[in-house]
């Protein structure tokens, strides 16, 4: 079995800092405060395909 995975990205820059194992069955959409270096600082990250 294939462990999903999806990018996590900064809401502001667009820069993917960070990638989490996909859970299952999940249906929302994942946000999560997180540091950008891009940025500078904590800012909001999406998660993308
Ligand atoms: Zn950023």
């Amino acid at each position: 079995m294939a462990h999903k995975k999806v990018a996590l990205a900064c809401s502001v820059c667009g820069s993917r800092n960070y990638t989490i194992p996909a859970k299952p069955g999940r249906t929302s959409r994942l946000e999560v405060k997180k540091f950008c270096k891009h940025c500078g600082g904590y800012t909001l990250h999406r998660e993308t395909k």
